[in-house]
């Protein structure tokens, strides 16, 4: 996410952080690269130089010249001002009307049909709501089908009306079914175009001006960069919508759209998409991003999903088998599911301080754990209970069936010995032993 412009932003403080003594001189060509890099990530040139003028102002208030770590205070402002540009605090969304009305908008391809998914999969599992998602797209039978592959999915109820031309009729006859069957969130999907027109602009104001939304969302590619700051201002024009959804941020999006949104439209981020799959869904958390394009990870989003996927019951039977010995390879699976639920890999590394940047150039699959689950896979019920029974035939066996290398297979018994042994002596109380172990 927003790799160039962490780049750059990094080379930016490098001039600060190279010198012993800093001078208005050295201030000045940091905030020159600032600049640079936040026009090449594509945020407008009044935007770009309005910030750097902030920036300048701030450090000239804090004294950054006379400070001892001068480097890191300018980090900080700039740190601070991108969370504002940013919006600041993250902003919910309204869910206080039973059923709460959301529509979304948007051009055609920005995701606003798999956006719509993912939220009431959002919706549905992490906020207990009762989702019903409406297809109001009556020119693309496809987009009819398409959502309701999503809502088969995610387990949530589609309403639509094939038959039907008059999308402001559908929305209005899909909250009476919502309210006559304990819906209490409508996710209402509207036909996108593939530029704004307006035929499009006001068919979707009649549906917002009939239903009255609580909440209207307006989906966009940060892939287009200063286009989806252009198409923002077009819909807010007609619509006051309340929130921007920025999708694929998992691309190799330059970042412009999401620093600058929010000062064209004054309208907040509130959610982002970062892939295709229904959980690729995250809140947008202004002071989060803007660690992330500064390089240093999201350590608490990391923490955060890491305590989601935390089960206590199977944690606590996890510590019994520990305890018993009897951990064996189809645990070591479990544990990878659960740690491949937590997001791709790539997406996980970004996540760590530092990592993004140490890892640039490595090749991260995103499905890092496939050759490892394909060994254990080709082991027999009996060898995952109990690895202490695979020898040197079956390794080679194993290898086979696999199609992975003997070594490959080596290293995973290996590793998966020294994991049961640290688990086991973390268990024990054995926190000394583990000490000795590690310095010696
Ligand atoms: P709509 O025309 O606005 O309804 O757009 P769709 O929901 O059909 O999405 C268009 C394409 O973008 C599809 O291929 C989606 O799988 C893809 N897509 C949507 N959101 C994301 C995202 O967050 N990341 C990525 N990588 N692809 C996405």
């Amino acid at each position: 996410m927003f790799d160039n412009l962490s780049e750059k932003l990094d080379k930016a403080f490098h001039i600060l952080k190279g010198h012993g003594k800093i001078t208005d001189v050295n201030v000045a060509d940091t905030l020159k690269e600032v600049r640079r890099a936040l026009l090449d990530a594509d945020v407008n040139f009044k935007i770009a130089k309005d910030f750097t003028t902030r920036v300048k102002e701030k450090a000239i208030g804090e004294n950054v010249l006379t400070t001892l770590q001068p480097g890191q205070l300018m980090v900080k402002i700039v740190k601070d001002e991108l969370t504002e540009l940013m919006g600041g605090e993250a902003a919910g969304i309204n869910l206080s009307g039973n059923p709460s009305v959301i529509l979304m908008s948007g051009l055609q391809g920005s995701g606003k049909t798999t956006f719509s998914g993912k939220l009431a999969n959002y919706l549905k599992t992490k906020k207990n709501k009762k989702p019903l998602l409406v297809a109001c797209d009556i020119y693309r039978p496809a987009a009819i089908n398409q959502l309701h592959v999503v809502g088969g999915q995610i387990g949530v109820e589609v309403y639509s009306e094939p038959e039907n031309k008059n999308p402001v009729v559908i929305a209005e006859n899909a909250i009476k079914h919502a309210k006559a069957n304990g819906f209490n969130v409508v996710i209402i999907d509207t036909a996108g175009r593939l530029a704004v027109d307006e035929e499009m602009m006001t068919e979707i104001a009649n549906v917002h001006k009939a239903i009255k939304p609580h909440e209207t969302l307006f989906v966009v590619d940060a892939m287009t960069g200063q286009d989806a700051v252009n198409t923002a201002k077009a819909f807010n024009d007609r619509l006051n919508f309340d929130g921007v959804i920025l999708t694929k941020l998992d691309g190799d999006t330059r970042g412009g759209a999401a620093i600058t949104i929010k000062s064209v439209v004054n309208k907040p981020i509130k959610f982002v998409g970062t892939g295709e799959k229904m959980d690729a869904i995250d809140v947008f958390y202004p002071n989060r991003m803007a660690d992330r394009i500064l390089g240093m990870g999201d350590v608490v989003s990391l923490v955060e999903r890491a305590q989601e996927q935390y089960d206590e019951e199977e944690a606590r039977k996890l510590q019994k088998k520990i305890a018993k010995n009897e951990f064996g390879f189809d645990d070591f699976l479990t544990q990878i599911q659960q740690i491949k639920k937590m997001g791709s890999m790539k997406d996980l590394v970004g996540m760590i301080p530092g990592a993004g940047k140490a890892l640039k150039d490595v090749e991260i699959e995103d499905d890092a754990f496939k050759h490892v689950e394909a060994i254990i896979f080709s082991m027999t019920p009996e060898e995952r209970s109990k690895p202490s029974v695979i020898d040197v035939k079956r390794k080679n066996r194993i290898a086979k069936g696999s199609g992975r290398k003997i070594e490959e297979v080596n290293q995973l018994m290996k590793q998966f010995d020294q994991m049961s042994k640290m688990m086991k002596m973390m268990q024990g109380g054995g926190g000394k032993k583990m000490m000795q172990m590690m310095q010696g």
